[in-house]
């Protein structure tokens, strides 16, 4: 008999988010996945307490998630239960997640205004584990982030961002 835990497909929603054609593929970016030591970026699931750690020197409160250089950190517990906060079911949330953080390792950053529009879709990099002010949970980048994301100005993996 095979066991589920919680985390059981976090690779597989990772990469199907990754290799989503509404994902940041369409800012031009290739995502290849590599099991090995070779990979340039990380992607990692962890413990509050390993997420800090990954996250460090900068603290993430036990509860955040974070990109530090080279490594995305995804806090497990919110994986499994989303936020109060966020209105769409877990399956968004985790795309959201995803997406949100690997935009940082993008070089992408939170937007000025959480939500300029309230019932339209947040940007994936407003900040929606924390507040959506009305707007409608969104785990993708919307045109403007991915025309943003596609100039490719920024420098990827930036020192840190949650
Ligand atoms: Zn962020």
């Amino acid at each position: 008999m095979e066991r589920h835990t919680p985390d059981a497909g976090f690779e597989e929603v990772v990469d199907a988010t990754l290799h989503d054609q509404r994902g940041w593929m369409r800012a031009g970016f290739r995502f290849v996945r590599a099991d090995d030591e070779s990979a340039p970026y990380r992607i990692v699931l962890g413990e509050a307490a390993e997420v800090q750690e990954l996250c460090r020197p900068y603290d993430v409160f036990g509860k955040y998630s974070c990109q530090n250089g080279p490594v995305v950190a995804l806090n497990a517990p919110r994986w499994r239960q989303a936020t109060p906060e966020w209105t769409g079911d877990l399956a968004t949330y985790r795309q959201m997640l995803v997406n949100h953080e690997v935009g940082h390792l993008l070089g992408m950053h939170h937007p000025k205004m959480q939500c300029p529009r309230a019932g339209r879709p947040a940007e994936v990099m407003a900040q929606q584990s924390t507040e959506l002010r009305g707007c409608l949970p969104n785990p993708w980048p919307l045109p403007d982030e991915v025309a943003r994301a596609a100039r490719h100005d920024q420098p990827l993996a930036p020192p840190f961002s949650r």
